[in-house]
């Protein structure tokens, strides 16, 4: 191989970004006009196989062009204005301008002695996020990859914090009903089996039930376990319902436990003046997941996670012992003693480009703008015939069901599941469902800052034109 030929030389590097960036931005503009969701048939994946690994290379251009029209295209598309699935989430195109130069220059931001310029930048970032949480000086994290990376990391500090070897399989962890399949995934990474996972039921606005949380905390005392670790939720994937914080510290310093706030989804409401009350009582947790890549308008995998005491993390994860010093100095954290990668990109470069050029206060109108299009999506189907509410609107989620009478429930777990199933086939908007108090329901999940009333409107008319067609075509079946 000659020296040269594993690059493309300066020429076709720049022709090639260029007529990528045309073709990208050209799309991206015309989104509106773009199914939501776009599916791939067998044939195309047939013909994507066949394309193989070739022994000799191809020219850039063509393969990149197959890229653009064969395999970005064909996905459900979160960037959409009325993609109401899931939570992540549309970027920002400035994140999307800071991760195309994180890339390009594609910096080892493992460790702070040979980028000291972007590991200050990351820890600037952590800083700010950390003092929206209230979390004082002592305060540091990290950017992982996502809300389930944030949650295993702060729970393996927890896990070392409280247990030890001899104790370890003794441990008890406490969640909610509503918790995130990560954190229990999390916990049994850790070595907490799913035995000694409590999940506590939640009260009518889907919270964690406080009563039910202390007699299973005292019981497992009772019983010789040690209860060491509650998971609050701060913003829950299915409702938006934010757990009693104040109150699970409470029991968690009674009980001598760590706190852990999952805030992959709703830690952003911190960044918005007008409902940041609503996380009360983070302030007092341990460790705090929040999501950049979700209500923060970053593209994938951009996660925080943040302990209230660095040195936590640092005692789970540093390599060796010679570098306290250097955490205490404050200025050199190295993130490979704080995380569990050492070879990581700077994956909060791009949230700080995005804080540079947007400015805190248009980012927390931004969030802002996601309350709003759940309340209204919540006033539009109030009072309207056949619609039930089963979740107000709580942060940018409400959830609700088509429900006329004389149903049973199977028949109208059918019925809005197919509604979705419908929708989703349109193009138009994308809702998908799931399941509360054991009915299926729809869950509108909005945090685009560029979707209107009118895309609400105009997306629940058309749910409850299908809602009429299905519900006509199961009378009829
Ligand atoms: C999305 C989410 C997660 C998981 O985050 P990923 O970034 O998908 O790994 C964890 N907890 C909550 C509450 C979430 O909404």
């Amino acid at each position: 191989m000659k020296g040269q030929e594993y690059v493309l030389n300066s020429e076709q590097l720049e022709n090639a970004v260029k007529n990528f960036v045309h073709d990208f931005c050209a799309d991206k503009h015309e989104i509106r006009t773009q199914p939501v969701i776009q599916e791939s048939d067998e044939l195309l994946l047939e013909r994507i196989k066949k394309i193989g690994i070739p022994e000799q290379g191809r020219n850039v251009e063509e393969v990149v062009k197959q890229m653009q029209d064969e395999v970005f295209k064909f996905s459900g598309n979160g960037n959409h204005p009325r993609f109401f699935g899931f939570i992540p989430g549309p970027a920002s195109s400035v994140s999307w301008l800071g991760d195309v130069m994180t890339s390009a220059y594609n910096i080892h931001a493992g460790g702070s002695k040979l980028a000291p310029t972007v590991n200050c930048i990351e820890q600037q970032v952590i800083r700010w996020l950390a003092d929206q949480a209230g979390f004082g000086e002592n305060a540091g994290g990290i950017f992982v990859s996502g809300g389930s990376m944030a949650n295993i990391t702060a729970l393996t500090a927890a896990r070392d914090k409280k247990l030890d070897e001899n104790t370890l399989h003794l441990g008890t962890a406490y969640v909610s009903d509503q918790t995130h399949s990560s954190v229990a995934k999390g916990l049994r990474v850790i070595g907490i089996t799913s035995g000694r996972i409590r999940s506590i039921p939640t009260d009518d606005g889907f919270r964690m039930n406080m009563e039910e949380l202390r007699k299973a905390v005292e019981q497992d005392e009772k019983d010789g376990f040690i209860p060491f670790v509650a998971i609050g939720t701060a913003g829950t994937t299915n409702t938006g319902s934010v757990d009693p914080l104040d109150e699970i510290a409470d029991l968690c310093e009674q009980h001598h436990m760590w706190f852990h706030v999952d805030g992959a989804y709703g830690g952003s409401v911190l960044a918005s003046p007008r409902y940041k009350h609503l996380l009360k009582g983070v302030e007092r947790a341990d460790s705090l997941s929040w999501d950049a890549h979700k209500w923060l308008f970053q593209t994938y995998g951009c996660a925080a996670v943040i302990a209230k005491d660095v040195r936590d993390l640092y005692k789970s994860f540093h390599v060796s012992p010679e570098y306290l010093k250097d955490i205490e100095t404050e200025d050199s954290i190295n993130m490979y003693d704080i995380g569990i990668e050492l070879t990581r990109p700077a994956r909060g470069l791009k949230l700080w480009l995005t804080l540079q050029v947007l400015g805190t206060e248009l980012m927390g109108s931004a969030i802002e703008h996601g309350f709003q299009l759940a309340k209204w999506a919540e006033e539009f189907l109030t009072d309207r015939k056949n619609w039930e509410i089963i979740s107000p609107a709580q942060m940018s989620i409400v959830n609700f069901r088509y429900a006329p009478e004389g149903m049973g429930e199977q028949q109208l777990d059918e019925l809005n599941e197919r509604m979705s199933l419908r929708l989703n086939e349109s193009g138009f908007a994308a809702i998908y469902t799931t399941v509360l108090g054991g009915k299926k329901v729809l869950r509108l999940c909005a945090i685009h800052p560029e979707t209107t009333q009118e895309d609400i409107q105009t997306t629940l008319q058309l749910l409850e034109k299908y809602a009429i067609e299905i519900y006509g075509e199961m009378m009829h079946e």
